[in-house]
């Protein structure tokens, strides 16, 4: 493999000598790490400014990752060093150095007209891959200073996971200042007049008004301003196909407080039964029902004694488990599913269309599974839910570890209603937690409430039937001709930045 490419913009705020010692001491250190570089100092010019200097150096660089470093080199030179491999290495798109680990409270204002993540106007180094560089360098019309607030904006606009890296030093002159609110109102006006490149599209209602909401290892979550949804940024291509995204490995840690999978058996068969009790007023004896995710098969276990039951799950183990409870069981995808019965006259997903990469894709191929006036029986996130509002901060990486859309209650009738289905039932979907789970749950969020919650709990019964902010659907497939998604699809790529 060779080495990593890289280019140093130095921009230069005169012509002195201290840059020339700069870029021979960057050369030098440089040369000891094996990197292929170019640096290339950008001379001042007449009335230009910072940000004019940035766009104007960025033209000449030829590196798959450009950092932008400081004449007067105030923080140590391995800085550089450490921000390229940061980039290299894959963890940020963008680096901003700073002189502390946190944000700086004094720049709140700016943090509320902005973004969360701003870079610290002391330290002016910086670090792009080559792609984050072109859009958010290449999109910024700023000249001066304030450019910086501008990068950072349009890094956040675009997608971009940004990450911080301390040094210790910062240097005089300072990019921007608290007070560079007027800046930052430009930048949004800016934006509102759509003077920046639209951002890749939300792939649930095509809007490109969309925002990175917070960002886990190793993705950032984004979220679409009108219909609410909040999806991963980057979903890996080769499952693009796969209806749910369950990795069976080995158990995980007990102690983990957000894993809720390790509730006991008989509140997770009470769920089922619960389900299965709703499903029942809907359908006669003996009809045929699809479920696709069966994870343990519980579901499954109960609705085979009532209805004729077929699961799929693209997990092997998860399949081969539920084959075992002798249950007509699949290892497939919803993409690869043949169906060799007659059409299903209801289909069950709990908490499994979330991990699907394309809705639209999704929905058409659970309506050619249905038969007409087939029941869609699907169980889901809420994001425009209290519950879920509440938590989202804290549980964002528990959110997102095996979705990969989250939907709004509104996002999803407007989606199943152009996807050709009429909702017949819409409403909060509780499920039966027993007390361990409640406690840990509880006791882990607010220690000072464990005193208050087992008296409380003791009169309880256990399980015990409660909300976790999702929601359940029943919508029905309808007889006509639908509504031809893709066509729009074709017009308005979504994931094509
Ligand atoms: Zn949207």
């Amino acid at each position: 493999m060779s080495a990593p490419c890289v280019s140093i913009l130095l921009p230069l705020p005169g012509s002195t000598g201290e840059a020339a010692s700069a870029r021979a001491a960057i050369e030098r250190y440089l040369e000891t790490t094996g990197f292929t570089f170019d640096v290339i100092p950008i001379e001042a010019r007449e009335g230009e400014g910072y940000g004019a200097q940035l766009r104007r150096g960025l033209a000449e660089a030829r590196g798959a990752t450009i950092v932008i470093a400081d004449a007067e080199l105030p923080y140590p030179i391995s800085a550089i060093g450490d921000a390229v491999a940061m980039i290299d290495s894959g963890a940020a798109d963008v680096v901003f150095g700073s002189t502390r680990s946190g944000e700086d409270p004094r720049n709140l204002l700016l943090h509320w007209t902005l973004v969360p993540i701003l870079p610290d106007p002391a330290v002016r180094l910086k670090a792009f891959s080559e792609h984050a560089a072109r859009l958010t360098i290449g999109e910024s019309k700023l000249p001066g200073g304030a450019c910086d607030l501008e990068l950072a904006f349009l890094a956040n606009k675009y997608g971009f996971r940004v990450e911080r890296l301390t040094v210790p030093n910062g240097g005089t002159t300072r990019s921007f200042s608290a007070t560079s609110l007027v800046s930052a109102i430009r930048v949004r006006l800016i934006n509102r007049n759509m003077g920046y490149r639209a951002a890749r599209r939300c792939p649930v209602c095509f809007s490109n008004e969309v925002w990175s909401c917070g960002q886990i290892p190793d993705n950032v979550i984004r979220c679409c301003k009108r219909c609410k949804c909040r999806y991963l940024n980057r979903i890996v291509a080769d499952e693009d196909t796969g209806p749910v995204r369950r990795e069976i490995g080995a158990p995980r840690d007990v102690s983990d407080p957000f894993d809720d999978t390790h509730h006991s058996r008989g509140a997770r068969d009470k769920t089922s039964v619960r389900r299965l009790a709703y499903l029942r007023r809907q359908l006669t004896a003996g009809a045929r029902v699809l479920e696709v995710g069966v994870r343990d098969g519980g579901f499954g276990s109960v609705a085979a004694r009532e209805f004729e039951y077929v699961g799929i799950d693209r997990a092997q183990p998860a399949a081969r488990g539920a084959r075992a409870k002798g249950l007509e069981v699949y290892c497939a995808t919803l993409g690869s599913f043949v169906n060799t019965g007659p059409a299903f006259d209801a289909i069950a997903l709990f908490h499994v269309f979330e991990n699907m990469a394309d809705p639209y894709d999704a929905l058409g191929r659970l309506k050619d599974l249905l038969k007409p006036g087939g029941l869609l029986f699907l169980t889901t996130f809420d994001t425009e839910g209290i519950l879920y509002l509440m938590t989202e901060g804290r549980r964002m990486v528990e959110n997102f570890r095996n979705h990969r859309i989250l939907y709004s209650r509104s996002a999803l009738i407007e989606l199943l209603e152009h996807s050709g289905y009429e909702i017949l039932d819409i409403g909060p979907d509780f499920e039966f937690r027993d007390h361990k789970f409640l406690r840990h749950r509880v006791i882990n969020r607010w220690p000072y409430l464990a005193a208050l919650l087992r008296p409380i709990l003791r009169i309880l019964p256990n399980p015990l039937l409660v909300t976790s902010g999702s929601m359940s659907i029943l919508a029905k497939r309808r007889a006509g001709p639908t509504v031809d998604i893709r066509s729009i699809r074709s017009v308005e790529p979504t994931h094509a930045r």
